[in-house]
């Protein structure tokens, strides 16, 4: 499984910046776990192959890219763009961003082809299809209602956090799971930002390091994901503190596979 977080901003010189102040994946180049900078991202040759959204929740910097990435091939699309999410998601979509206001709601316009999204909910807990994968939601612990995932294409599982604090549900889920070959956790303020973090629903370092006690999957490498870019240098220097050989930060704009 071939898994790259976009880019979603730049250096002087143009190239990709690490800093990621959006989230979507990329899996095997057909799949979007959220849309933070899907349409942004990507190159024209690589836009017509993605038709899977799944989202993890509606906050901006997981479904900015949405709008724009559905606007862009309104008119050629011959296939309604799949959204996978819950209920709650899909109702805070239709809401507050797709709303005529904010943008136009495109479940209610068609093209020459016909119906340009397809909303596809989920329940959290449950197992689902999407393109060539298999997914399982494990609801996280958020501010607002947020997805984990366990992504697998049959021959390697990788394992998600979404945006959460501390988490026992998710943990106990892993356990139950076969071996993972990657665990994404996200880790967004530093140690100092512990009572923001606790607030906004987030982790530090130093609870991240504590939530790991509680997984299972000791032989799987960790990658820390959603460091808020204004504090990424402090956040990468602590991650470093903890001292644990398989964690490290996941690069934006590179290609892992598993
Ligand atoms: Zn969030």
């Amino acid at each position: 499984m071939k898994i790259r977080l976009l880019p979603s901003s730049f250096e002087k010189d143009g190239s990709a910046s690490a800093r990621q102040h959006l989230t979507c994946f990329l899996i095997d180049d057909v799949v979007a776990i959220d849309a933070g900078s899907l349409a942004m991202a990507i190159t024209d040759d690589e836009r017509p192959l993605i038709q899977d959204i799944v989202l993890t929740h509606a906050h901006l910097d997981h479904v900015a890219g949405l709008p724009l990435f559905i606007d862009d091939q309104f008119s050629s699309l011959e296939h309604p763009i799949r959204i996978h999410a819950t209920n709650e998601v899909i109702d805070v979509l239709e809401r507050d961003i797709f709303n005529w206001s904010v943008y136009p709601r495109f479940s209610e316009l068609k093209n020459s082809h016909g119906a340009v999204v397809d909303y596809r909910p989920f329940e959290q807990g449950t197992e689902f299809s999407v393109a060539h994968l298999n997914i399982r939601s494990i609801a996280v612990n958020h501010r607002v209602p947020c997805s984990g995932f366990v992504v697998s294409d049959g021959l390697s599982t990788v394992a998600i956090t979404g945006d959460t604090a501390g988490m026992d549900t998710f943990w106990e889920s892993l356990g139950n799971s076969p071996r993972l070959d990657a665990l994404l956790i996200e880790c967004a303020f530093p140690n100092e930002l512990e009572e923001l973090a606790r607030t906004s629903h987030h982790l530090t370092p130093r609870q991240m390091g504590r939530e790991l006690k509680k997984s299972k999957q000791h032989d799987c490498p960790i990658f820390a994901i959603n460091i808020k870019p204004a504090y990424r240098k402090e956040v990468v220097k602590q991650i470093g503190e903890l001292g644990i050989d398989r964690l490290e930060v996941l690069e934006v704009g590179r290609t892992y596979e598993w």
